[in-house]
């Protein structure tokens, strides 16, 4: 069977050997080429397993688990893949991010998400609000410079700033529910602005 060295998050045996006891070939939950290869693994030093997700490095080593993971077997896979994390509880039942985000907000997107799924309510409200800002952040970009400009606190500041985004047309009126609510979820905010709902209006 094929091999991977890694750390063992079940013992902390650093690079340590890991046989690869099966493969799962999945399409990648963001727009990559390259699908995600979840490895079910037995670590040779404490003999627990781990289900570590793998990025094939070339599209020839995408064929080669695709389509002859038999020539895969007895042989060392690291130069073939990336090794992007393992499968833990933070995986479970947390919802996706839409595919079109950037990469940042897709992130923040992720780790809120998995704070949810792990009822962590003040955690993902922080995470999800730090989308907000960095989303509404970048909205301001498209603001055309003949036009009316926020002023210093607008682009400085969540609340005020995505006030001015629906005052001037760039958000539609509707989206206050859902910043009403991620005001009212985060207690421990990563970013500076008022957190209590009534706050986002005027
Ligand atoms: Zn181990």
């Amino acid at each position: 069977m094929p091999e991977l060295l890694e750390d063992c998050p079940r013992c902390g045996a650093q690079r340590t050997t890991f046989d690869v006891k099966s493969l799962n070939v999945r399409k990648s939950d963001h727009q990559s080429l390259q699908p995600v290869i979840e490895t079910f693994t037995v670590c040779r030093a404490c003999g627990r397993s781990t289900v570590f997700n793998l990025q094939p490095r070339t599209v020839d080593a995408t064929a080669l688990f695709v389509q002859r993971p038999a020539e895969l077997a007895n042989k060392n896979v690291n130069s073939l893949v990336r090794v992007n994390g393992y499968v833990n509880i933070g995986d479970v039942g947390a919802t996706p991010a839409p595919a079109h985000l950037p990469d940042e907000v897709r992130q923040s997107f992720e780790e809120g998400a998995k704070c949810h799924a792990l009822n962590c309510p003040n955690a993902a409200g922080a995470m999800l609000r730090l989308c907000l800002d960095l989303a509404s952040k970048q909205m301001l970009t498209i603001v055309p410079a003949a036009a009316q400009q926020p002023n210093a606190q607008q682009r400085k500041d969540l609340a005020p700033r995505l006030n001015w985004l629906i005052d001037n047309h760039y958000l539609q009126e509707t989206c206050m529910t859902w910043f009403t609510a991620s005001g009212t979820m985060g207690t421990s905010l990563r970013i500076k602005g008022p957190s209590r709902p009534t706050s986002l209006r005027r």
